[in-house]
């Protein structure tokens, strides 16, 4: 089966990471149409999967777009659409990988009569969305998807609940490769030396700097740990969000922690700065979708705290294979830093739990086989 899959963003954030996983096993049978050029389009031919910019406009639609900029938008993506159609009669499934994508996807599934799956990463409500974005994404999803691959349960219920059709979705969660995440000593020992981390206790931190994904939570924790604690804020403002990069940045010098937080940017060793954190916390101020750092974290062997709201509930059990605060609580997440501090045992205990269970639980070629058997059936139905 060839699968043209559809993603808007240059840059990967998480849906596209999970896309790579996804393709990559599909070789030249597949290609990657990006709505926008950038770091995104590199990564896809590192890992030699066929790439193919359809367009460098900029398409205006925001997270939190209203009505008339929306419509206006749709007509520049006429071109786009034209290009995606034509490309469409070469492959038998169009796979929507972000919601720019779906509204294309749909478009050119219905123009071209190739059967659509849309991937489904984020939480369709309004803490996440406005109403028309809402709604444009769930009448798209209807009318034309043959599936919809929610990444949590916590996005699928979403999507019913904002009226999508529960009978087209199928719960899978990402997967990964367990021997990316296999760090040796002498390469966490390297990065502690060359961040100055060695000796302190570190908490990590790994996200674009965005409101939502919380930076600002740990930061506050922090205040409240011992000096020791030090906290490494992995990942950069992917979408612009420079205004609250700054912000971070004014929180840290009004709550004089500059010796205490290091800014490392975005970064493609994960792994190497992962295992080379005593703990890893995850503070989204909204329901997270899936949580990729979480598993991530977990494959590391390093112990995760996390926001209990969202897919995060679905990938934590307190106490069990790491921890869940109350979101927006810095104090409480301060409480179980500290706790973390003095326990190394049970850190451990729960640590080696969680990298077993994460490994089994997520692993990359058993969920490539899950998509690829509803991938078929779409296509075998359509075939008819
Ligand atoms: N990530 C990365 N470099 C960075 C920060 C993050 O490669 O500097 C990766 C991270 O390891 C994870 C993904 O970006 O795989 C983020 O996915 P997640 O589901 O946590 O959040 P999303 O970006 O999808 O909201």
């Amino acid at each position: 089966m060839k699968i043209l899959f559809l993603d808007q963003s240059g840059k990967p954030g998480g849906a596209e990471l999970c896309l790579i996983d996804i393709a990559k096993p599909y070789g030249d049978r597949a290609l990657v149409g990006l709505f926008a050029d950038g770091t995104f389009k590199t990564l896809l031919q590192q890992h030699s999967i066929p790439v193919e910019v359809l367009t460098t406009q900029a398409i205006q639609v925001r997270k939190q777009s209203k009505l008339l900029p929306a419509l206006a938008s749709l007509i520049l993506l006429i071109p786009l659409l034209i290009k995606v159609v034509k490309l469409a009669q070469k492959y038998d499934l169009i796979y929507a990988n972000t919601q720019k994508a779906l509204v294309v996807g749909a478009l050119a599934s219905f123009l071209a009569r190739r059967p659509l799956v849309y991937h489904l990463h984020d939480i369709l409500s309004p803490a996440h969305f406005s109403q028309i974005n809402l709604r444009v994404a769930i009448t798209l999803a209807n009318l034309f998807a043959s599936l919809v691959i929610a990444n949590s349960q916590a996005s699928q219920q979403a999507f019913v609940q904002a009226g999508g059709k529960s009978e087209l979705t199928a719960i899978i969660y990402n997967g990964f490769d367990s021997k990316n995440y296999q760090v040796s000593d002498a390469e966490v020992q390297k990065i502690q030396a060359e961040l100055e981390l060695t000796g302190k206790f570190v908490v990590g931190h790994f996200s674009r700097l965005s409101p939502w994904k919380g930076q600002h939570i740990l930061i506050a924790a922090l205040a409240k740990c011992p000096p020791q604690v030090t906290a490494i804020l992995v990942g950069d403002a992917l979408f612009g969000e420079q205004d609250y990069v700054k912000e971070l940045h004014q929180q840290v010098i009004d709550l004089g922690l500059e010796h205490r937080v290091k800014f490392l940017g975005f970064r493609s060793d994960i792994p190497q700065l992962m295992a080379a954190c005593n703990l890893i916390t995850h503070t989204s101020t909204a329901p997270e979708p899936f949580g990729r750092v979480i598993v991530e974290a977990m494959l590391c062997g390093t112990p995760i705290i996390a926001a209990k709201a969202g897919g995060a509930r679905e990938l934590v059990e307190h106490g069990v294979n790491g921890f869940l605060v109350t979101p927006e609580n810095p104090r409480e997440l301060a409480q179980v830093i500290n706790t973390c501090l003095q326990e190394k045992e049970i850190m451990t205990t729960i640590a080696n739990h969680a990298q077993s269970l994460a490994s089994k639980n997520f692993d990359v070629a058993i969920i490539n086989q899950q998509i690829a058997q509803l991938l078929q059936k779409v296509h075998n139905k359509m075939a008819y």
